[in-house]
């Protein structure tokens, strides 16, 4: 019988230099120090790029030349500003294919999520921000809101061309200029992102990108230059950055970690609930912030649904990140490898029962089964702590109240999922989760309009739409 097979994306339309310097004045520049790390394709173990490790004195040189060009771009009409990120979305949108390729071979998601995912989310944001530019004066923010100067950004690794349009975007539409730190295991598309400013024009010092890991983060944070400093990453690390701030004029925005609950209600039709629990957890491997890590399913239709969810999960194909018939790739690294792995014997070490699939895993490289724990309390480690990985935990409830208790039963309050056909009861449920987004019979949908961000250790401050403005202007 004929089998749709499509071939694997191929490597070889990626570009990739073997060794990276940093991008400072619109230039490559050499780091001071010595020091240079490996990039590494997490499926294979192939090592992909070496790239520079930015010390102190790099990232002084870096914020200069932000600072450098911080009044003549920021002195541009608006309208001038919006053409070069119009440039930048569409040049991201006619190298969308091989930027994909390339953000799977460095993080190791699938293609078909890079490609019919990220990428598309990521040309928006510019192109949601372009139209934003000369209209600054009519976003309420007053009628002449002022830029903030220069943006220091740190962002992750679990979407890193995406955190960085969510970083950019909007910071440069303002009129701030940048030096963006992309996370050490995932510098590569932050790299071809220097090479389509030149592309852009974009005139030198207006975006600076800075290689290195947590010290050169540090460094960037602690810069006296920094005018804003935008940290996505864990809620520990966040922490940190707002201590270290106290005091200082800087303005900061956390994006930070989640746990968040998927809620069906015995109404919800249990087919499109189990795509959506799926969709919650598995995409991205569940290297996800807003991943819906806790199933709380009402208890007349647990069995039912836990049935239909591990069908589901059997039909799921982890391999090759690059094939179009993947639907779970590589973890990222193996650091997150064994995190994953600890926190999973946690589950049942403290009597949780696990379960998943049949599932081959490669011989080389980082994997991780999707896996589902049920008979999980509260108290469990599984129940609390962000494993960040391909793991459910299913709690049940018998009302709504309960739902909602323990939904927010969590120092998180990022995202959260309702599946009702009652309307009522979704509204109802909506009102009293403390996440900032909550998502009705459906989960981890993006568009740039809608802003994003959280309660409680989940952070502050919103990016997207026209509230994610308000992070980069003095209001
Ligand atoms: P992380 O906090 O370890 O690292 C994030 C970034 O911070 C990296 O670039 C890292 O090099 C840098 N960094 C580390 N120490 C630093 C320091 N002391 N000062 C400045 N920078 C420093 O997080 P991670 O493991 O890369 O990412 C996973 C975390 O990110 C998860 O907790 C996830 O929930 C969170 N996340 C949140 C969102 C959101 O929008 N809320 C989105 C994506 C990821």
């Amino acid at each position: 019988m004929f089998e749709y097979a499509p071939a694997p994306e191929s490597r070889d339309i990626v570009d990739i230099r073997p060794s990276y310097g940093l991008f400072i004045n619109g230039e490559w520049v050499e780091p001071q120090g010595e020091e240079r790390h490996k990039t590494v394709n997490p499926a294979t173990e192939e090592v992909l790029a070496e790239v520079a490790w930015a010390g102190e004195a790099d990232v002084d040189r870096a914020v200069q030349a932000a600072a450098k060009a911080f009044p003549a771009w920021s002195g541009m009409p608006g309208a001038e500003r919006a053409k070069y990120l119009f440039r930048i979305a569409r040049i991201i949108q006619e190298r969308a294919r091989e930027l994909a390729v390339l953000e799977t071979l460095d993080n190791g998601k699938p293609i078909r999520e890079s490609r019919d995912v990220d990428l598309p989310l990521v040309a928006a944001h510019f192109f949601y921000y372009a139209g934003w530019a000369d209209k600054l004066a009519y976003a309420g923010f007053g009628e002449n809101p002022r830029p903030l100067g220069v943006a220091g950004q740190v962002i992750p690794w679990n979407f890193p061309l995406l955190m960085l349009a969510w970083k950019i975007a909007p910071a440069l539409a303002c009129g701030n200029t940048v030096v963006l730190k992309p996370a050490e295991t995932t510098p590569l598309t932050a790299l071809a992102f220097a090479e389509i400013c030149r592309q852009a024009d974009l005139p030198p010092g207006v975006v600076n990108i800075v290689t290195g890991a947590g010290e050169t983060g540090a460094a960037l944070v602690a810069h006296p230059g920094v005018d804003k400093v935008a940290f996505t990453g864990s809620t520990e690390v966040g922490r940190h950055i707002a201590r270290s701030l106290a005091g200082t004029r800087k303005k900061l925005t956390l994006e930070l970690g989640g746990k968040a609950a998927n809620i069906v209600f015995e109404d919800a039709p249990i087919d499109q609930a189990v795509e959506g629990v799926v969709n919650g957890i598995f995409f991205n491997q569940g290297h996800v912030c807003c991943a819906g890590s806790r199933l709380l399913v009402q208890e007349s239709v647990a069995a039912d649904l836990l049935e239909a969810l591990k069908r589901r999960l059997g039909t799921l194909r982890l391999g090759d990140p690059l094939d179009k018939n993947t639907d779970i790739g590589a973890i990222n690294s193996a650091e997150q490898l064994a995190k994953i792995r600890e926190l999973s014997e946690a589950g049942e070490a403290e009597g949780a029962e696990r379960w998943s699939p049949s599932c081959p895993i490669p011989d080389r490289g980082y994997w991780f089964p999707p896996t589902l724990f049920t008979g999980v309390a509260q108290s469990h480690r599984i129940a609390r702590e962000e494993i960040f990985g391909p793991v459910l935990s299913v709690l049940t409830f018998r009302t709504p109240a309960e739902a909602v208790e323990k939904a927010n039963n969590t120092p998180y309050g990022l995202s959260a999922g309702v599946w009702t056909e009652k309307g009522s009861l979704m509204l109802w449920a909506a009102s009293r989760l403390r996440a900032g987004v909550v998502w009705s019979n459906t989960f981890n949908r993006f568009d740039p309009a809608s802003p994003f961000g959280g309660f409680k250790e989940s952070g502050y401050g919103r990016e997207g739409g026209r509230h994610g403005l308000e992070a980069y202007l003095a209001v």
